[in-house]
């Protein structure tokens, strides 16, 4: 089940939910969806850099793409793949899981799918919903998309936070017994009993390396591969302001960006603590192993 890079550290994942900066949730009350034609796309150039900064630091992950992103960018897809990343899913057009009933859901994340995998030339089997948005109003989600077919979802930030989250789920890789799936959550930290979130973000954004560095380490020591996750717009200070959302909003949104970049570069250049990075697929191999031989001996004794 392990899988280790050279000096026998834990390989961990890296991840990028590829998307504009003004698909993100907490915009949506300010701008609508039928304006998004409207406002300028830098999601290529961003997702451009963090390819970059990966190649520079012989690092690989998992792009969770959106679906209309793969529509407008077909080039960058290919592009992504051409490195030896992960293509993966972040749906299609960023409904939250819980805002659509079960046909809406299964039909934006099989389109999605399809999209990405005509584009990309590769099989897609990673998901991550947007806002890690399943939760108990979404009990159908996994069959869905597995149904889908999708072998993994990162879905899961077991944390406690206002717009998504959910504190008392597992923190460590678990299969999801309606449509054994795997379920990877995004890494937390446990302190004094209290569940720290530092696997990318805001909370990047927001505090030292350090706490990133050293919660990472934490999971390998509980012999997890450690799972960080970012979006390109998090690398661009220069994206336009969204002046009209609320507050709080937009103090999570543009806090940070201005040092992201160059944290970023750091963590997956690696050394002492950090580093060690790859595809999602490669990272948790093993649990995706042990699944689909659970899924075959069924297949076998049905
Ligand atoms: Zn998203």
């Amino acid at each position: 089940m392990i899988n280790t890079a050279n000096g026998g550290a834990l390989m961990g994942a890296l991840t990028i939910d590829v998307e504009e900066h003004f698909h993100v949730h907490a915009f949506t009350g300010t701008i609508d969806r039928a304006d998004w034609s409207r406002q300028e796309s830098r999601v290529e150039a961003n997702t451009d850099r963090i390819l970059q900064i990966f190649s520079d630091n012989n690092a690989l992950g998992t792009f969770f793409t959106l679906g209309c992103v793969a529509e407008k960018h077909p080039a960058l897809i290919r592009r992504i793949v051409d490195a030896g990343h992960e293509l993966a899913s972040h749906g299609s057009a960023h409904y939250a899981v819980f805002d659509q009933d079960r046909a809406a859901f299964f039909d934006d994340v099989r389109r999605a799918r399809l999209i990405l995998e005509q584009t990309g030339g590769v099989a897609v089997k990673g998901y991550r919903a947007p806002s890690f948005s399943i939760d108990e109003r979404s009990p159908w989600a996994y069959e869905a998309l597995a149904e889908a077919g999708y072998t993994y979802s990162s879905s899961s930030h077991p944390i406690n936070h206002d717009n998504y989250g959910n504190p008392d789920a597992p923190r460590h890789p678990f299969r999801e017994p309606s449509a054994n799936m795997l379920e990877i959550p995004i890494t937390t930290l446990l302190w004094r009993g209290r569940r720290i979130p530092a696997g990318g973000g805001g909370f990047f954004r927001m505090f030292p390396l350090a706490l990133t560095r050293t919660n990472m380490q934490r999971m390998r020591r509980e012999g997890i591969p450690p799972n960080f996750y970012l979006h390109p717009w998090e690398v661009d200070p220069s994206q336009p302001r969204v002046k009209a959302a609320p507050l709080k909003s937009r103090l999570r949104h543009y806090i940070g960006l201005s040092r992201c970049e160059s944290k970023l570069r750091r963590l997956a250049g690696g050394a002492p603590s950090g580093g060690q990075w790859t595809r999602m697929d490669e990272a948790y191999h093993g649990w995706l192993d042990d699944l689909s031989n659970s899924r075959n001996a069924g297949r076998l004794s049905a």
